[in-house]
């Protein structure tokens, strides 16, 4: 499972940051979650300021 990032995205780029794996990059109008990278421990979606982060369902 990995977290994925909705169009709430604003670009702001804080979740990059916060990634322990270096998951996150930008991607085209929003940043975007390698899914294979992800070991979803949840550290984007509390620093995420716009709520855009949630587990795949
Ligand atoms: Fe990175 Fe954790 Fe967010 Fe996955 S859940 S993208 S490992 S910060």
């Amino acid at each position: 499972m990995a977290r994925v990032i909705s169009d709430d995205c604003v670009s702001c780029g804080t979740c990059a940051g916060e990634c322990p794996v270096d998951a996150i990059s930008e991607g085209d109008g929003k940043y975007v979650i390698d899914a294979d990278t992800c070991v979803d421990c949840g550290a984007c979606e509390e620093a995420c300021p716009t709520g855009a982060i949630s587990e795949a369902e």
